[in-house]
């Protein structure tokens, strides 16, 4: 039921000639970059967008940021099985470019599906786009600022299926620039870690 439900948002995606990312996908064969994980996990991460890697195998987070979003699951003991990983945009954005509100709205619906089908308890949004995304979508968006800020912090929110605990965290990104902030990310990880 849950996997074809999650099958039938792939086939969509894939056929969606209306996206502005479209042509950019079909023109370098790319592929879309719906989600992975265990269709009843209790853990969603939301990333921001594809990068080449991503778009290349149709794998979210198989890339450099990748790295280290699995060396950041480890330590706090959680695999890649134990949860479910997607994004908020399905297609590589040019040049990974940030996303645009044009593509955030053309692909904000697939998310919103994937987190009724899945229903997840906690949601770990991982940089700015997703936490904005979630907080608004669940009418917290009092509660946005920074994520320099907001990294860290919890949010409850109400889904018809009962509450969610929405995590704030960077993007992993940010230990590519700045190993530093591996620290910062592994503390904040261990939040989401008392919630599993
Ligand atoms: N960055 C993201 O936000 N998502 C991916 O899948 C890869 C890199």
């Amino acid at each position: 039921m849950k996997s074809s439900e999650l099958k039938k948002i792939n086939t969509e995606v894939l056929e969606l000639k209306s996206s502005p990312l479209y042509n950019y996908r079909v023109k370098n064969n790319y592929f879309p970059v719906i989600g992975e994980g265990s269709e009843n996990a209790v853990i969603m991460l939301i990333g921001e967008a594809p990068g080449r890697n991503e778009a290349k195998t149709g794998k979210p987070f198989c890339g450099a940021a990748g790295k280290i979003l699995d060396e950041l699951l480890a330590s706090i003991t959680l695999s890649r099985e134990d949860i479910y990983i997607t994004n908020i945009v399905k297609d590589r954005p040019p040049e990974n470019r940030d996303p645009s509100p044009e593509e955030i709205f053309a692909y904000g619906r697939f998310l919103d599906r994937q987190i009724d089908i899945i229903q997840p308890k906690i949601i770990a949004t991982l940089g700015r786009y997703s936490m904005k995304y979630i907080l608004k979508k669940f009418n917290l968006d009092s509660k946005i600022e920074p994520v320099g800020k907001a990294h860290g912090k919890t949010y409850t929110v109400e889904a018809f299926y009962g509450p969610i605990k929405v995590v704030a965290l960077y993007h992993p990104c940010v230990a590519l620039y700045n190993r530093k902030q591996m620290d910062t990310l592994k503390k904040d990880f261990k939040t989401l870690k008392k919630y599993a």
